[in-house]
């Protein structure tokens, strides 16, 4: 098939879709505020409309389709999208990455519906520091779901980790033995300055070279096993053959094979993780527009992107200008500036 490319060559093929801004967390790297402004609810596209614009991506060459939030599990009936998109012959690639609070409920009728790929976000074992990073008691729950996620028999669990100095850093270890004893490959992702991150400074960043000099002290040599292509994580192997995994975004951002872009729940299409402005493909959807017509917006808005956000943040680290990327009052006026918004 052919790729639709962009200016630099990249092809368009891995879509984040949000299926609500809500979350039942309020992770200090994400949500820390008290009040947000949220996406009116009349503008939350239904599983149809998210169904209709996936088919439309995925004609264009995305194969590859991930669910997230906000909290996914919040979206009511999700098993009923869950099996809409499984039909999409198309789709070689289909996961969903929750913060686990609701998947003891609701990992049966997920599996059932067809998804067989999970990724569940998890930065603490212990219980006291997932209520100060998160504001909400229900670590217990993120655990009981995890436990249920290999009970039905999902073929791939993976963890995801946003590693903090001074938080959870002193957690790698006992994260990786915990993801050996469930059978999940663990990844560290490192703490990105991304809309909604306002407390995010530099000096809160465990850097990739921390995390293998820390996991090297206390495992011996850590190897490369592959270095990441479009993917965003860089794959290790400890000398006991346990894999994992390290996002690198802030301190070596992969911006030149970033196949991924980012749908919300009200469909606007964003191209970049920093970028401010996205594509509205509700409106022309709600006004009738056929998928030949969406494809028209579509694919010149992926062949003009020139998006490398990552790497011009780490280019003002190196001026020194490096901080907070929006603040409290600019995201006020639109949710879609907002990492839980576009769905991380
Ligand atoms: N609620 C779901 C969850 O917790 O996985 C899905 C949405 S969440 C926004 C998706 C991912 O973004 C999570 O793995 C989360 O840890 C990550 N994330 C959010 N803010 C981040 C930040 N400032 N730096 C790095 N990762 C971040």
């Amino acid at each position: 098939m052919f790729p639709v490319l962009d200016a630099f060559g990249r092809p368009l093929r891995n879509l984040r879709v949000s299926v609500t801004d809500r979350c039942n967390l309020r992770c200090q790297y994400c949500m820390p505020e008290e009040e947000y402004t949220w996406l009116p609810r009349h503008d939350l596209l239904t599983f149809e409309e998210l169904t209709t614009l996936v088919e439309i991506f995925t004609e264009l060459g995305v194969d590859k389709v991930r669910l997230t939030g906000g909290e996914p599990l919040l979206r009511r009936d999700l098993p009923t999208l869950v099996r809409l998109l499984g039909h999409n012959a198309r789709l070689k690639d289909f996961a969903l990455t929750t913060n686990g609070v609701l998947l003891a409920e609701q990992a049966p009728a997920l599996y059932e519906a067809g998804l067989h790929r999970i990724t569940v976000s998890l930065d603490t074992l212990k219980p006291d520091r997932f209520l100060a990073l998160t504001r909400r008691n229900t670590h217990a729950k993120v655990l009981e779901g995890i436990q249920t996620v290999k009970q039905v028999g999902f073929s791939d669990l993976k963890l995801d980790t946003v590693v903090m100095r001074g938080y959870n850093d002193d957690e790698l270890i006992d994260l990786l033995e915990y993801g050996k004893r469930v059978g999940a490959e663990v990844r560290f992702i490192e703490y990105m300055d991304v809309g909604g991150a306002t407390h995010w400074s530099m000096d809160k960043v465990c850097s990739r070279a921390a995390m293998l000099e820390m996991l090297g002290r206390h495992y011996g040599p850590v190897a490369l096993v592959s270095a990441r292509g479009s993917a965003p994580a860089e794959r290790f192997c400890l000398p006991d053959g346990t894999t994992f995994g390290i996002i690198a975004s802030t301190t070596a951002p992969f911006c030149r094979a970033c196949d991924r872009s980012r749908l919300t729940a009200d469909g606007m299409w964003f191209l970049c993780l920093y970028a401010t402005r996205g594509m509205d493909l509700r409106q022309p959807l709600r006004a009738g527009a056929s998928p030949e017509e969406l494809k028209a917006l579509i694919t010149p808005g992926w062949q003009t992107r020139q998006d490398r956000g990552a790497e011009e943040r780490q280019v003002l680290e190196h001026l020194g200008l490096r901080g907070t990327l929006l603040q409290v009052e600019r995201l006020r006026t639109d949710p879609h500036l907002e990492m839980h918004t576009r769905g991380g």
